[in-house]
């Protein structure tokens, strides 16, 4: 029976708590890879910065989550030239991979032991009409100068060692970390370039320059919020912030044969066409990791640590793809994750406080990390290129008058399904 438990804390942290009132130029609030990139873009232009973590570096959805360092994880090259048009698509798409170098440039700059491997990505078609969208992504990559492999069903399993897919698309450039390491070594980091971290301090209350915690209150002219999904609990984007689950499973390693037989070419991330896709990939000592949902689970309100059915469904996926292969799983964890209405992230300051910014629901690791570093540029140099497709005040259909009587749950539901699928091309 696995263990409930987040196979990335085995190594767990030490944390540092702020008992004095302090000032600042720059208090961060939250320490995933959003505020840590944030951190260390402010500090690089020389200002003080302080960041503080309500528990410790990581405990959110970055320490959690599978680690696939890949542009396009809830949102692709062609969801964003169908809503904002193919050369917006490709600064979209310039702006997330920027989010990838930040990270590959910190792992190599300070040497950061983080399981880093390099690993192509292969999205794999569960239905034959998936297939299609596939030749649609790989036209448009080539047409803007990405280069991808289209692999037909009859040609993937020499790439994957499943024939149960009706097909794959590979793209390069893309690599998986230990997300929770890669966080809490860039602390210490941090620390060493001068700026001050405290964990287990949680943001009580935010005013325009003040952040209450605590034991102490901190005084700073920029606020950036990094919450994500926290938001609301500090009556940051109440209606506008809801939060998706994903579960993953993490095998004992495996021996070389069954690699083999799984990845009998490239160790792949993969992840299938599904809306609430299946993902998996090989981390150390060839461990196998699983993630994926269930419509019910997905949008749950509370998290759901047991969550047996969602596990049971995970392992007889693979099973199915791999029925040469008998996988069992020593760890097992749920993960909540920030979204909006249409996924794409929040970033921008508070119409009203305007020194106070907020980067919330990003989707994806690259996500966060490209918009830490937009936040600093947006404060201090006036960029403003990115500003609309990410404001926090922009509207959505379902509005907040009909969330008022459908609830949230229920209007997200819409919003996402509306925004993904429906808005036609532009
Ligand atoms: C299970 C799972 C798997 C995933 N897999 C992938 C993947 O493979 N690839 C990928 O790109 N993305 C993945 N994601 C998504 C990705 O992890 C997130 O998009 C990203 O980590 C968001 O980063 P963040 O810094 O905005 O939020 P978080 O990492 O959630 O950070 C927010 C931080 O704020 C802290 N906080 C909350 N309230 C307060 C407060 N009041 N005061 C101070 N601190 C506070 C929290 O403790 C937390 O540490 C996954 C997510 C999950 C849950």
């Amino acid at each position: 029976m696995p263990q409930d438990q987040v196979f990335w804390y085995l190594k767990p942290s030490t944390p540092q708590r702020l008992t004095k009132t302090i000032t600042t130029d720059v208090v961060i609030i939250g320490g995933g890879m959003a505020g840590i990139s944030a951190a260390q873009s402010f500090r690089k232009r020389g200002l003080n910065v302080v960041l503080i973590e309500k528990y410790f570096c990581g405990a959110g959805a970055t320490g959690k989550s599978s680690g696939f360092i890949t542009p396009d994880s809830e949102l692709g090259l062609p969801y964003f030239a169908r809503h904002y048009g193919v050369h917006k698509a490709q600064a979209l798409w310039e702006l997330v991979t920027g989010g990838m170098q930040l990270i590959q440039d910190n792992i190599v700059a300070f040497n950061i032991g983080c399981d880093y491997q390099q690993q192509e990505t292969l999205v794999v078609a569960n239905k034959k009409r998936d297939y299609a969208s596939f030749k649609e992504e790989h036209d448009l990559r080539s047409k803007l100068g990405y280069t991808s492999t289209l692999y037909q069903q009859n040609e993937l399993p020499t790439v994957l060692g499943s024939s149960h897919y009706y097909g794959g698309l590979r793209s390069g450039g893309t690599f998986g970390i230990h997300a929770y390491a890669y966080v809490q070594h860039m602390k210490d980091r941090l620390q060493e370039m001068g700026v001050a971290v405290y964990e287990e301090t949680p943001a009580l209350s935010i005013a325009e320059h003040t952040v209450q915690t605590p034991l102490a209150s901190i005084k700073a002219n920029y606020i950036i919020v990094c919450i994500d999904r926290w938001a609301p609990d500090l009556g940051i984007l109440t209606k506008d912030i809801y939060h998706a689950q994903t579960f993953l499973m993490v095998s004992p390693p495996l021996i070389d044969k069954i690699v083999q037989k799984i990845f009998p070419q490239d160790h792949f991330m993969v992840w299938d066409t599904d809306h609430i896709y299946t993902y998996y990939r090989l981390i150390h000592d060839n461990r196998f990791l699983v993630g994926g949902g269930s419509w019910l689970r997905t949008l749950a309100q509370r998290p759901t640590y047991h969550a047996d059915s969602v596990y049971r469904t995970l392992t007889s996926y693979i099973k199915k793809k791999f029925p040469e292969v008998t996988l069992t799983f020593s760890y097992r964890w749920p993960g909540l994750i920030g979204i909006t209405k249409d996924i794409m992230a929040y970033a921008g300051r508070d119409p009203h406080v305007p020194n106070i910014y907020y980067i919330a629901g990003a989707s994806g690791l690259p996500w966060a990390a490209a918009l830490g570093a937009y936040s600093v540029e947006n404060l201090l140099d006036n960029r403003t290129d990115f500003d609309t497709y990410f404001s926090p005040t922009r509207t959505f259909i379902p509005g907040h008058t009909a969330q008022r009587f459908i609830g949230k749950r229920a209007t997200f539901a819409l919003a996402t399904s509306i925004n993904l699928f429906l808005k036609p091309y532009i």
